[in-house]
């Protein structure tokens, strides 16, 4: 019979487009096991996979493909994806399984995965311009006639996003990195970890199938890829999660310290999860914070970068905490495949796995923790037929909670077991919590337990710049709370220090994570231009006041432009103006009413208009009232009123295109106009943005 190796596939790789799978010769790879049986699955090898052909593929192909689509088309395929994929996922499901995950650590990994594009493919089009371009931040005029102006503009970088993934999240760790490179325009390779890789690879062949993604825009390397970073320049980027050392190891690549390839890394942490001395035994927030420390240790059998490996709780509460997680443990958690019935905790990713944390719990007992709860033997466990039984060639593991004499001691703070593991501190002041929860010396998430204002604020302050991300956990929001080990799309997921140094995924900041931030310098012409964005000072295309018909309000988005504008006619305000919109609407503000009280006040020349009598004045003095490719207005951004206007002056308003965004999705469009109110000596008096929807065609196709 052939050797067990020679029977199982290998996972490919997909490389160009295309499925690869190493040739017969090359050398033998990894082998990959079933967490809960030991039985062999798969071989993993990337033996003379073409990584320099890949890349080039990417910066090509992949980059053409993406650059024909703006970021909303592009969000909009996310969505899609999202859609397709949530259809076939329990083929995933399947496979996850066999990684030792249960059904919950699925919907984390696999659902929490797919909802990373939904959450990514709604927000590119909503909080991002339709366009390649990103304006970020004000106008900068840099000469005193308004000809010379700076702002700074995002675009993609030029190469490809590089992902080198840990094991524990085959698909969401892969999907998170994935759905804001994609937005932003840029191709990835993706290297999942070997023991695990074969989800990933399930993953990457449904994204491929839907024929949703342009080409190039994914590749995968199924085996070891230590060369990947050779291959690597100034214009592309590494996006790594994993061991610490790994993250070192790579940060001093060559083309990483003198090549200028972008390297973001996020590595292990040793989180805290704080106990406020308020929140004593039978209170919602100890029960909310056991809760907690319980699903940190279990969820993934405890292999989170988010879990709670510290539970820093006031000195004389150590016991109940230790007794209450204990108790929850036995009541609630039942160890063994994920395939039987009412199992809660499945098995280490790997023999290799349960071998690290085992010594990693050796290791922090010999620096002075005791275990508490639980032990390092092997569990009996629920086997897939049912049976109660030690599996010799399964990754299982019991819940072990340990305690700590000195609470300072260096190991405590600082020895991952990547595993259902965690430790009990004591601490007698809110300063030493903090102290104590620093000494992670940086970590991706704590959460602090307290209903108590004063001890949150206090906490709070003190750790936050310790901390990527903080929950504060008490009765109100106990039940909604997402959790501590959860990131979640729209947040920060990185941390300083220990954690990695990288901020770089959580919203629309990892979309332009992957793009270069430019400094644009020009004339306001030039800048509409480049952004697309009609500039304060650039030319104007303004309607025939005595022809109606080219108003900007009549057109479409066919038609219109930006920098198409109209100027309305001057109209003047008389004091009975004023009063008879202070009756109408009760805003009777003395500035409005008394003359004198209003000269007292030393900031008005006496009774003035009401700034939202000139809004409402300038709406009229702008519409066109006819129906026609305008829909609506949803609302105004930025208003400022920059002058008192009293009795007596006049106003007209300029309102120009600024912004056009075409829903891809809807028969109509977002556009932005420059509205500015000037008095009848062209000074400014307030300015503004209205917002309104306007159809892509009118009349519109029957
Ligand atoms: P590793 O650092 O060994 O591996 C992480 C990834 O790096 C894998 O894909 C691995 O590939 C790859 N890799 C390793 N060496 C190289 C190299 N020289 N060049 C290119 N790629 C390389 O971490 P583990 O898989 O052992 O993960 C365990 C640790 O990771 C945990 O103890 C935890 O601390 C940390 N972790 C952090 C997470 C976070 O989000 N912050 C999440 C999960 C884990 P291969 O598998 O093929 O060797």
């Amino acid at each position: 019979t052939a050797p067990e190796a020679t029977r199982v596939a290998v996972v490919p790789s997909y490389i160009r487009d295309t499925w690869w799978t190493p040739a017969e010769s090359t050398g033998k790879g990894a082998e990959v096991r079933d967490a809960s049986t030991g039985e062999l699955l798969a071989v993993v090898n990337a033996d003379g996979l073409d990584l320099k052909a890949m890349v080039e593929h990417a910066r090509t192909v992949g980059q053409a493909g993406l650059g024909k689509l703006t970021i909303h088309e592009r969000a909009l395929k996310l969505k899609e994806l999202a859609q397709f994929l949530n259809g076939r996922k329990q083929e995933l499901y399947e496979l996850s399984f066999r990684t030792g995950a249960t059904k919950i650590d699925n919907m984390v990994d696999i659902d929490g995965g797919i909802g990373v594009l939904f959450t990514f493919g709604s927000k590119g089009r909503r909080e991002l311009p339709n366009s390649n371009v990103i304006v970020d931040g004000p106008l900068e005029v840099l000469s005193k006639d308004g000809s010379f102006a700076g702002e700074h503009i995002y675009t993609r970088i030029p190469g490809v996003a590089a992902q080198i993934n840990a094991f524990n999240f085959p698909v969401w760790g892969m999907l998170e990195k994935f759905a804001p490179a994609f937005i932003a325009g840029v191709p990835t390779i993706v290297k999942p970890a070997t023991p695990t890789g074969y989800v990933a690879e399930a993953m990457v062949r449904l994204m491929v199938e839907s024929g949703i993604l342009p080409a190039g825009s994914i590749q995968l390397i199924s085996g070891s890829a230590r060369t990947l970073l050779d291959e690597l320049d100034y214009r592309d980027m590494v996006s790594f999660t994993g061991s610490a050392g790994t993250a070192n190891l790579l940060k001093s690549h060559p083309n990483v310290v003198h090549g200028g390839v972008r390297f973001t890394s996020e590595t292990d942490s040793l989180n805290a999860a704080i106990l406020g001395p308020d929140a004593v035994p039978g209170t919602p927030e100890f029960d909310a914070f056991v809760k907690s420390v319980v699903t940190e240790m279990t969820v993934k059998a405890g292999q989170k970068c988010t879990a709670v490996r510290r539970s820093i709780v006031p000195a004389e509460l150590v016991d109940d905490v230790v007794a209450a997680i204990g108790a929850r443990v036995t009541e609630r958690v039942v160890v063994g495949d994920p395939r039987a019935e009412g199992v809660t905790m499945g098995a280490l990713a790997s023999m290799e796995q349960l071998k690290d944390v085992r010594g990693a719990v050796e290791s922090l007992v010999a620096a002075g923790g005791r275990i508490a709860f639980g032990s390092l033997e092997a569990p009996e466990v629920v086997t897939a037929s049912g049976q109660k039984a030690v599996v010799a060639d399964g990754a299982f593991m019991s819940p072990v909670v340990l305690t700590w004499e000195d609470a300072l001691a260096p190991a405590l703070h600082g020895t991952e077991a990547f595993g259902p593991v965690s430790s009990v501190v004591g601490y007698s002041s809110l300063d030493e919590a903090v102290k104590l929860a620093a000494m992670g010396a940086g970590s991706l998430v704590a959460s602090v337990a307290t209903n108590d204002p004063e001890v949150a604020r206090t906490l709070v302050t003190g750790i936050a710049a310790h901390h990527g991300r903080v929950l504060v956990l008490n009765r109100e929001d106990a039940k909604t709370s997402t959790g501590h080990g959860s990131p979640v799309p729209h947040l920060v997921h990185g941390g300083p220090g220990r954690a990695g140094g990288g901020e770089e995924l959580g919203g629309i900041r990892s979309v332009k994570h992957h793009m270069q931030r430019t400094a644009l310098q020009g004339s306001p012409n030039m800048l509409t231009a480049v952004t697309g964005v009609w500039h304060t000072g650039a030319d104007r295309n303004l309607a025939d006041p005595a022809d109606p018909s080219t108003h900007p309000f009549r057109k479409s988005l066919a038609e219109l432009r930006v920098g198409d504008a109209m100027r309305s006619e001057l109209r003047q305000i008389t004091r009975e103006d004023i009063s008879k919109f202070a009756a109408e609407t009760g805003d009777t503000f003395y500035a409005h009413m008394d003359d004198e009280a209003a000269r007292a006040a030393g900031v008005f020349p006496g009774i003035v208009a009401h700034g939202y009598l000139l809004v409402s004045w300038a709406a009229g003095l702008f519409v066109s009232p006819e129906p026609g490719p305008v829909l609506l207005n949803y609302g105004l951004d930025n208003l400022r009123f920059l002058q008192p206007v009293p009795a007596g002056d006049s106003i007209r308003v300029t309102l120009t295109a600024k912004q056009i965004t075409p829903r891809v999705t809807d028969e109509y469009g977002e556009v932005r106009w420059d509205a500015v109110l000037t008095n009848q000596d062209d000074e400014l008096i307030a300015n503004y943005d209205v917002l309104t929807l306007v159809e892509k065609e009118w009349p519109k196709k029957a």
